[in-house]
């Protein structure tokens, strides 16, 4: 439509969501879908945090706040840098806004000039490029192939580095392949940073708190001090308290980048809800009870499919470390035939037949920018990700 700007056309819609929208509405036609697509967990927001929420409106506590963010909050959120990452932070270098999604579109159209370059491993969460796009920028992709855990080494990030290289997006543990980077492979990748002063370091921590087993969550800013000046650490409480509809993220950094980050909200959005930034001031100073128990149902799971999915001929999925994501590859399943005679060219092509003949809905990798993979949130019972996989293994059996 010649009525929409240039820059739209680089855009294209979240695929996450377009497949969440079909598997629903198939079953709105009555079909038996399990969807395995949507990147949120499946428990309820802990009682404390709505108590605290509702305590918020029976205050009166509903009239705009501070444009990023209420005071409160941001101490909140210097007391949990502090305690959980050792990262020292003052409220000045704090910026709450609606979502991780918020934040990282606001840093991004504060910094970016038109040929600027982000660099984003792949696979990579399916925003990162279109927010560059929106910002003006070009996103420079570098891939973490299966066989390095879905991680990038501290010589590919080298090689991309250019002059016009902006940022450096890092995200662990994934969104999409759940791979998370122990402190010698980030330190390698830091240490490429430290040679390049012109590079900052975005880094998407909101799976911090789904790290499973001996996996050690780390950030850019703890790991390597000397980037503490350059690094944008961001962070939100949707996936660790379970928040998603709350709509609260948050990040700190140099101060004249929340400065500016806040003038964008300014004239955009204003303050995130208030309610919504009281509960989450609960969800940081509360009882953090909450993450452990999520945590040890999630890493159940995750052992649960990897081994089941590992099963089904065609399939390699490697055990990942953390978030609730698995990321298998289906390169055994290429070129193929489905039961209902669909050629299985693509991981496209994979995911689409699966969801026509089973009734299951994953993510085709190529939306993440690395293929053929596909991604499944097992942010679901047990019942049900046993039920999807098994149906998963009955495909994969008939693909001749
Ligand atoms: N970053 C990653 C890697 C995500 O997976 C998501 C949500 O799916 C976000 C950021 C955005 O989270 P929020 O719901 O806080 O906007």
């Amino acid at each position: 439509m010649a009525f929409l700007s240039d820059t739209l056309s680089r855009v294209k819609p979240s695929p996450t969501i377009a497949v969440s929208n079909l598997a629903r509405e198939l079953a709105a036609q009555g079909r038996d879908v399990i969807a395995l697509s949507a990147g949120e967990p499946d428990f309820d927001t802990p009682e404390n945090i709505k108590a605290a929420a509702k305590a918020a409106i029976d205050a009166g506590k509903t009239k705009y706040t501070a444009v990023d963010g209420l005071p409160e909050l941001k101490k909140a959120i210097c007391a949990k840098f502090e305690r959980e990452n050792g990262l020292h932070y003052k409220p000045s270098q704090v910026s709450v806004g609606t979502g991780g999604k918020q934040i990282l579109y606001n840093a991004l159209v504060a910094t970016l000039n038109p040929g600027d370059e982000v660099i984003i491993p792949a696979p990579y969460w399916v925003s990162y490029p279109d927010m560059v796009y929106l910002a003006g920028g070009e996103p420079v992709y570098v891939e973490g192939p299966m066989q390095t855990g879905y991680k990038i080494t501290g010589e590919q990030l080298e090689a991309a580095i250019t002059p016009k290289t902006k940022w450096f997006i890092f995200n662990s543990p994934s969104n999409p392949s759940g791979a998370g980077y122990s402190r010698e492979e980030l330190k390698e990748l830091t240490d490429v940073l430290k040679r390049h002063p012109h590079v900052w370091i975005m880094t998407d921590d909101m799976y911090e708190h789904l790290s499973f087993g001996d996996f050690k969550f780390c950030t850019p800013a703890e790991v390597e001090p000397e980037l503490y000046d350059r690094t944008l650490t961001c962070n939100g409480v949707s996936k660790a308290y379970a928040m998603t509809g709350w709509r609260i993220g948050y990040c700190a950094g140099p101060e004249a980048l929340i400065k500016a980050m806040g003038m964008i909200q300014s004239q955009s959005t204003s303050n995130p809800c208030s309610i919504s930034q009281w509960a989450a001031v609960e969800a940081l100073n509360g009882p953090q009870d909450y993450i452990t128990e999520s945590r040890d149902v999630f890493q159940r799971r995750r052992d649960l499919v990897v081994g089941l999915l590992n099963e089904c001929e065609g399939i390699k999925c490697p055990m990942p470390e953390g978030a609730f994501y698995v990321y298998p590859s289906v390169a055994g399943c290429i070129g193929k035939t489905s039961a209902a005679g669909t050629k299985i060219d693509s991981d496209e092509a994979f995911a689409t037949a699966l969801l026509n003949e089973t009734g299951v809905a994953v993510v085709f990798g190529a939306a993440f920018g690395l293929s053929p993979n596909f991604r499944i949130s097992y942010a679901t019972s047990d019942a049900l990700l046993t039920e999807a996989c098994g149906r998963i293994k009955t495909f994969c059996a008939g693909l001749v």
